[in-house]
């Protein structure tokens, strides 16, 4: 709990610097590393995987129709590319993960801005750049970006929706849930949404 907390804190931290800055942050000092995976072979896998994207992002949608957030999402993205400026992976222990991590980096097109992770009070995340992302913050991937590229504004069932300010989209409480425990519980979130 203490882990999650600290973890939550470090995701907020970072959407604050995200949202607040007005250029892309500096890639690494040596560079974008080189990847080895040939770019034709990169461009092969991701059209592979991108069924089972869209199948996923269908899902959750259809899931979203039927079972409604108490948050309501309007407005559209304004392609500022502040979102993608820095990707958050939690460190896991495992071959699953390294092989996650690679598909990540060398598919993907995500490359690690800090060698060393983040230590949040026991776990360890990785923050990621994404070579996709243009200097006027467009992205060179659109058709084909990975599912954590699709998902955000995050707006769940439960927990505070993440989102950086100024990105377009808007959010509201629904009608329905004007009321308490509801009003409280998303009040900070409100108050912050809208300095
Ligand atoms: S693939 Fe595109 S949308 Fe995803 S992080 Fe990179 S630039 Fe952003």
């Amino acid at each position: 709990m203490k882990e999650d907390n600290a973890q939550q804190e470090y995701l907020m931290n970072i959407l604050h610097l995200a949202e607040e800055r007005t250029s892309p942050p500096p890639l690494p000092r040596e560079g974008i590393p080189k990847t080895i995976i040939p770019y034709p072979i990169q461009i092969i896998c991701k059209i592979f995987m991108l069924p089972f994207i869209l199948l996923d992002q269908f899902v959750q949608k259809a899931a979203k129709i039927l079972i409604k957030t108490p948050i309501k999402k309007g407005g559209h993205c304004k392609r500022r590319g502040n979102c993608c400026y820095y990707i958050l992976l939690p460190e896991r222990k495992g071959l699953l993960f390294k092989l996650y991590f690679f598909w990540q980096t060398q598919i993907n097109g995500f490359f690690v801005r800090k060698k060393s992770p983040e230590d949040t009070q026991g776990n360890k995340i990785l923050v990621l750049g994404c070579k996709h992302l243009q200097q006027n913050g467009s992205c060179n991937n659109y058709l084909l970006r990975p599912a954590i590229c699709r998902r955000w504004p995050i707006v769940e069932l439960f927990g505070h929706p993440k989102i950086l300010k100024g990105c377009g989209f808007t959010l509201e409480l629904r009608k329905s849930y004007k009321k308490e425990p509801y009003t409280s519980f998303y009040k900070d979130f409100q108050v912050k949404n809208e300095e």
